[in-house]
């Protein structure tokens, strides 16, 4: 038997934005950061834990022994359902490789996501080494906060990379990210330096980093980096809320941007930045 290497949240098929064709992403539990917009709340903690909906529950007790260990378990009202899996690299890449004829129809692959890939590192490297020896186009969304040597070891095996760039001050980024920016920084610089393919991922969120500064910050590193192949804008949005009240958590309170906002956010990106900007 295999032994046990990583936490997985979700493995969702048919993937379109997640990099290049149809794609299947790996959802990763556990994150360094606590962005306060977040939408996946439920991969922040590195363990599994339950998400309850009790309005949607008709008390059959069916899940009345179900624990955090219960890894496939989703009510069938969708009233309980638990986050994070424990899985071995070989059981996802049988999940993954399914569906690799969609993937070499359409220029696919494989990307991991989370959370934060890179937080659960080995099995990060071990799924990226495993889907490139299998022919797997491979992309890793990372929100950059790891270690130099981490970013290294996987960029051999990582064909692009969708880089968060969250916030220029760093003080902003650190009052609500929980991390400053520097280490993200010298991380992008680095994963230039290596001839990476970066596509820069920019959450705007009203309120907080929707200011010129920011997207003058943006268009500076996109047209600074060779590496940065685009500019994507990922608009604040509010489907994560539900899930901060099945964590019995409090609910972000962002406001929802109208489309004329979004498309003064491309227009105003686009008009700064030299590289080609969309949303994602
Ligand atoms: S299985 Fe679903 S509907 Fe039944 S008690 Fe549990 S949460 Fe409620
Ligand atoms: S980096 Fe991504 S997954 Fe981590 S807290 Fe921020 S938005 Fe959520």
């Amino acid at each position: 038997m295999n032994a046990v290497n990583g936490i997985v949240f979700r493995i969702q098929k048919f993937c379109v934005n997640d990099g290049p064709g149809i794609r299947t992403t790996v959802f990763f539990k556990g994150c360094p950061l606590h962005c306060a917009w977040c939408h996946n709340p439920e991969s922040q903690n590195a363990g599994p834990e339950i998400l309850c909906y009790p309005e949607k529950c008709v008390g059959c007790g069916r899940c009345r022994n179900v624990t955090e260990r219960d890894g496939d378990f989703v009510c069938y009202n969708d009233a309980k359902a638990v986050a994070g899996k424990p899985m071995t690299a070989d059981a996802v890449m049988a999940s993954v490789l399914r569906d690799k004829p969609f993937y070499e129809q359409s220029g696919g692959g494989m990307t991991l996501s989370g959370g934060e890939p890179l937080f659960q590192f080995d099995f990060a490297l071990e799924l990226l080494q495993k889907a490139k020896a299998a022919g797997l186009h491979t992309a890793l969304e990372t929100c950059g906060f790891t270690t130099a040597e981490n970013l290294s070891a996987v960029a051999p095996f990582t064909d692009l990379f969708l880089f968060d760039w969250k916030e220029t001050d760093t003080a902003r980024h650190q009052a609500y990210t929980g991390v400053g920016n520097e280490r993200i920084l010298s991380n992008l610089v680095l994963l230039n330096d290596l001839h990476a393919s970066v596509v820069l991922r920019c959450p705007i969120v009203p309120g907080v980093n929707d200011r010129p500064d920011h997207f003058d910050g943006i268009a500076a590193l996109a047209d600074r980096y060779d590496c940065i192949e685009r500019v994507e804008i990922e608009p604040y949005h509010r489907f994560g809320e539900a899930k901060y009240a099945a964590l019995n958590r409090p609910v972000p309170s962002f406001a929802q941007p109208t489309d004329d906002e979004k498309q003064a956010w491309l227009a105003a990106l686009s008009a700064r930045c030299a590289k080609p900007v969309r949303f994602s």
